[in-house]
């Protein structure tokens, strides 16, 4: 069985790492994790066939039908501590980040902001699992960065502190505590305790980590740990509103910077601005020119059906088709009531991984969409049926093809439209229907 050490060196004469057999580049080391429906140990040789210079196997059966593969006792294992290994050679900052909402918006803010001034690298997408982070870490090439921001995601207790364990954070960021995988976290006192595992880990190593001060939840686990740990000095606080002042919300936020110049940026949605603002207070810390953090803001534009503005004929469509939770569709449907517009509909669909929870979260729901004034409610999904009751005048369809056929048949006009469901509901596919 091969050490750490030992794989590391391998490691080093490869050009990338891949758990994917479809995307294996020359020269790559391919790692063979085990998942639902397959184990990766069985696409090892192809692996090496089409290119890859070693396999990280966990199967001795098949280690032995080739010199280049590599035994390891555990492949998920051996991928995370070859990624602490590689991590500890950065000489420079390591953000990490995590939270219920806004994670990935707020770390590609914090990397647009830093770019300005540094060499960043930032986790690629939504990688940011047991498995994401790990291979965040190890695309990192040290001698080209200068600043790290890894994004922490988890559905349940011990996965964040696994995490920090893997990435070692310097610095670190918790975008808020609400209501997501509430499932698996046992709700959301569990997911306060899970994410504050961030805290806990640069509370124990003496990292330093960045509060909104407005924010009384983080507020309240910051002081938690400050009285029990001494370590945990290293606060940086900030505030949502000091600078810039935001001038307008919808459907884009403009706002005024800390030199006088208008601004807008791409992103629609109040809650936005929690995000822009995490940006600008880490991009001040690290000493990146405020005109600098500011534009970097202003020509971020959202990806991936998060906070989209899309024109589609005379309707304006707010696409946030990316996911949902009870707390970032509140704030959205929220939002979305206080934009001022001719017309409002909202295709909203359900929300996942919510438990015995789920049925109240829909209804909770539906009394506050009821609180609105939207011409069209139109509600999709199993559980969204639980929202009908506050709602008499929603149009509801279990499924989205019976959706897709009622737009089709209806056709909107002069319409802001605000799209927003979990991500296995996909409902982006209703754009090409309005
Ligand atoms: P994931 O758990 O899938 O990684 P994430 O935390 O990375 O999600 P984003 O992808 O940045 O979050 O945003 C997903 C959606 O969450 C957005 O489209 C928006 O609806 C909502 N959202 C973003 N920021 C906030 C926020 N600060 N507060 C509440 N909701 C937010
Ligand atoms: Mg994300």
């Amino acid at each position: 069985m091969l050490t750490t050490a030992a794989l590391y060196e391998k490691y080093r004469e490869c050009t990338t790492v891949s758990t994917d057999t479809r995307q294996i580049a020359p020269d790559c080391l391919f790692v063979a994790l085990r998942g639902d429906k397959f184990d990766g140990n069985q696409f090892a040789l192809q692996a090496l066939e089409a290119g890859a210079r070693y396999a990280l196997v966990d199967n001795a059966d098949v280690a032995a039908q080739h010199d280049r593969c590599l035994l390891v006792a555990d492949t998920l294992l051996a991928l995370q501590e070859l990624a602490r290994h590689h991590r500890r050679t950065f000489g420079f900052p390591v953000l990490g980040l995590t939270g219920s909402n806004g994670k990935t918006t707020t770390k590609e803010l914090i990397a647009a902001v830093l770019a300005k001034k540094y060499a960043v690298e930032a986790t690629h997408g939504n990688l940011n699992n047991h498995i994401g982070v790990p291979l965040t870490l190890l695309r990192i090439d040290p001698a080209r960065c200068q600043l790290a921001v890894v994004e922490m995601g988890a559905n349940h207790q011990r996965e964040i502190d696994l995490l920090s364990r893997i990435c070692e954070p310097t610095h670190g960021l918790i975008t808020n505590v609400g209501k997501a995988h509430l499932e698996g976290f046992g709700g959301v006192e569990g997911v306060r305790k899970g994410k504050g595992e961030l805290f806990d880990y640069l509370a124990e190593t003496g990292g330093t980590v960045f509060v909104n001060a407005q924010n009384a939840v983080l507020m309240a686990m910051q002081a938690e740990r400050s009285t029990r740990t001494p370590n945990f000095g290293n606060v940086v606080f900030y505030l949502t509103d000091n600078v810039p002042e935001l001038l307008t919300e919808a459907p884009v936020a403009t706002y005024r910077t800390a030199t006088g110049e208008v601004i807008q940026t791409h992103l629609p949605g109040r809650y936005n601005f929690e995000n822009v603002a995490a940006a600008l207070a880490i991009g001040q810390y690290f000493g990146v020119p405020d005109a600098d953090a500011n534009q970097a803001v202003a020509d971020y534009n959202p990806t991936n059906n998060r906070s989209q503005v899309v024109v589609r004929g005379t309707n304006t469509v707010l696409l946030d088709a990316y996911n949902a939770n009870p707390s970032s569709m509140a704030a959205a449907v929220q939002q979305f009531g206080q934009m001022p517009a001719e017309r409002k509909a909202v295709i909203l669909g359900d929300m996942y991984e919510l438990g015995d929870e789920s049925p109240a979260e829909h209804a909770a729901l539906g009394t506050l969409i009821a609180q609105q004034h939207f011409d069209l409610v139109i509600l999709a999904g199993k559980d969204m049926q639980y929202a009908l009751p506050s709602l008499p005048q929603a149009y509801y369809f279990p499924d989205k093809f019976s959706l897709h056929n009622w737009i089709m048949d209806n056709p909107m006009q002069h319409t802001h439209v605000l799209i927003k469901g979990s991500r296995g509901m996909g409902l982006e596919s209703v754009l090409p229907f309005i």
